[in-house]
């Protein structure tokens, strides 16, 4: 059976694990970044790898035949790594959201970008986890974050929680009195529901872009990648 390692820590890795853990000896690999990530059903390691020379390291060492990168849309330095592999390799990035006609969408670049968007006087919803804040400490406005584990430091209200339906997201921006929405453009469904709910309520929502994808090949499903991986099973 070939070695498939792959890249975890969305929703669709979940999915190519559960499809190809009787195809391949999968092993999957989390970043560390949550204290209680939910099981993906095949051996899982923790931690960064020691950038791109680590991961070749590690693939060497493994023998690993090839490589999944299912990572979040914005882990780029994880996707840059995964990109400078020699093995076959694939990147897994889901479809971007796109603004309604009717939608009020300030589109911004970066986070930095995103903080110098949002006004003195705001009451913000920063729907970014709790490790992408740095940005934002110091900031004037008054900011709530919704996130698993608890952000460090006193600049943010803090929500532990996940995103919900439209309906449970609009009572919360309501009955936190939000002005603006923050977020990035991670795509798919689960996370679209808090921009419906910002559209619901007319606020503005400034959204962080897409980073640059990395070379290679890249599919936008699961079973996208499901199909490279089992067309390569027998090579
Ligand atoms: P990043 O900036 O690209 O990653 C930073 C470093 O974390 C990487 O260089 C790598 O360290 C390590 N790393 C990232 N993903 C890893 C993985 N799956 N297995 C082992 N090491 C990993 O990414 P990030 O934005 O910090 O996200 C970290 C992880 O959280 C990603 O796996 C991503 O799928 C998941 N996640 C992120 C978001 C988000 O909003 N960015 C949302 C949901 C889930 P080394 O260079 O030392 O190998």
């Amino acid at each position: 059976m070939k070695r498939l390692l792959l890249l975890a820590g969305t929703a669709e890795a979940r999915q190519i694990a559960a499809a190809l853990r009787d195809r391949f000896e999968v092993i999957a690999s989390l970043a560390g970044a949550t204290s209680r990530p939910s099981d993906l059903g095949v051996p899982t390691r923790t931690g960064g790898f020691g950038g791109a020379e680590g991961l070749r390291r590690h693939v060497e060492t493994e023998g690993t035949d090839l490589l999944i990168d299912a990572t979040h849309p914005f882990a780029a330095q994880m996707k840059a790594n995964a990109a400078a592999q020699a093995i076959p390799r694939l990147h897994v990035i889901r479809p971007p959201w796109s603004a309604a006609p009717d939608e009020a969408w300030t589109v911004v670049p970066d986070l930095e970008a995103a903080a110098r968007a949002l006004p003195a006087d705001a009451r913000a919803f920063l729907a970014l986890g709790g490790r992408h804040l740095d940005a934002f400490r110091g900031h004037p406005a008054a900011m709530v974050v919704r996130s698993i584990d608890a952000p460090t430091g006193d600049d943010f209200t803090f929500v532990r929680g996940a995103p919900g339906s439209v309906a449970e997201e609009t009572a919360l921006l309501r009955g936190r009195r939000i002005s603006h929405l923050v977020c990035r453009n991670s795509g798919g469904t689960a996370g679209r529901a808090k921009l419906d709910a910002a559209r619901a309520l007319g606020l503005t929502a400034i959204v962080v872009g897409r980073p640059a994808p990395p070379p290679g090949e890249i599919v936008e499903t699961a079973e996208a990648a499901v199909r490279w991986a089992l067309a390569r099973a027998g090579d």
